[in-house]
């Protein structure tokens, strides 16, 4: 047999890979040269004689979320990523700072970022006015802001909906409701993980990242290491393309390494100064600047 099929991972199993193709679930072995194989990777298999599966190539990917492995080598996570769900709320309170690193990074990915504001049923009685108006400022410069309260499950057909056809991945502080939010989204997920039961190795504990269908043909990718996702060190060049809001004054200012802080003829400054920038997001990138 030797036509070649694509299918998705789901996830590594020791040295092995689910991937699901036509709604089955198949566990493959990776042809040795593919070890950096991960969730979310597209890739062509084949069925030999002996009714083994196997990986043949890894399709290109779009993204790759690493992370340090116990080395600090860069270990791949997941990939091919559309958007990024970073989940703030009013208890515990915002960190709009946590909330730009994320930022930066799912650009820097690159993927598109939604912020979800869970917990909206805390607003009345927690949401400053300086809160509010930091909060305006990320839809001002184009980012999607949902409102959802997860327990309750409201919000939660807006959130299906603005992922579509997708691939998801759910990031924030410990707290801000994200488990709330996938259990909401996969009702099912005890089917799958039962599933993967039946492959003989018992009980899936392992927390390596799981690619979870949703019912309207997107992708949930969830682990705790990917919730941990957070801005790596970057250069002051990434940390700047980080900023949406600073591309359409890109080779605006006076000097072509201008770092927007204290250079004459900035025109990030100058855009600040005249309202056309939001100030708050501003002043946190001098700080994260000046913290590189
Ligand atoms: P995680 O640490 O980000 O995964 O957060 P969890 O999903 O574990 O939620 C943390 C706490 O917030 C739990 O006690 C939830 O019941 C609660 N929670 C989640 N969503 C809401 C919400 O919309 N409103 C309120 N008031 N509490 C919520
Ligand atoms: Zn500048």
């Amino acid at each position: 047999m030797n036509d070649l099929v694509t299918a998705r991972v789901i996830t590594r199993f020791g040295a092995d890979v689910l991937i699901t193709h036509a709604n089955q679930t198949i566990r493959c072995t990776p042809k040795r040269k593919l070890e950096h194989i991960a969730c979310g990777d597209y890739v062509t298999w084949e069925e030999n004689a002996q009714g083994n599966a196997t990986i043949t190539t890894i399709l290109p990917r779009t993204n790759v979320l690493t992370r340090p492995d116990f080395r600090g080598k860069p270990k791949n996570i997941a990939t091919n990523i559309d958007l990024v769900i970073i989940v703030v709320s009013w208890r515990p309170s915002p960190s709009w700072e946590m909330l730009d690193r994320y930022l930066v990074a799912t650009e820097l990915l690159p993927a598109q970022a939604l912020i979800v504001m869970n917990k909206a049923d805390l607003a009345d009685e927690y949401a400053s006015a300086d809160d509010l108006k930091c909060l305006a400022e990320y839809e001002h410069i184009g980012y999607s802001i949902l409102y959802t309260q997860a327990k309750e499950g409201s919000g939660i057909a807006a959130l299906r909906a603005a992922i579509g056809a997708k691939t998801a991945i759910v990031v924030g502080q410990s707290g801000v409701g994200k488990s709330s939010l996938a259990a909401q989204l996969l009702p099912e997920q005890e089917i799958r993980v039962g599933e993967i039961a039946d492959t003989g190795e018992g009980r899936h504990t392992t927390t390596n990242a799981m690619l979870y269908a949703l019912p309207e043909h997107g992708f949930l990718i969830d682990s705790p290491g990917v919730r941990d996702f957070s801005l790596s060190a970057v250069t002051r060049e990434q940390l700047q393309q980080g900023y949406s809001e600073f591309r359409p004054y890109q080779f605006q200012c006076r000097f072509n390494n201008c770092t927007h802080a204290h250079e004459p003829h900035c025109a990030i400054k100058q855009a600040v100064a005249a309202q056309q920038l939001p100030p708050h997001r501003y002043e946190r990138y001098l700080n994260l600047l000046a913290s590189l």
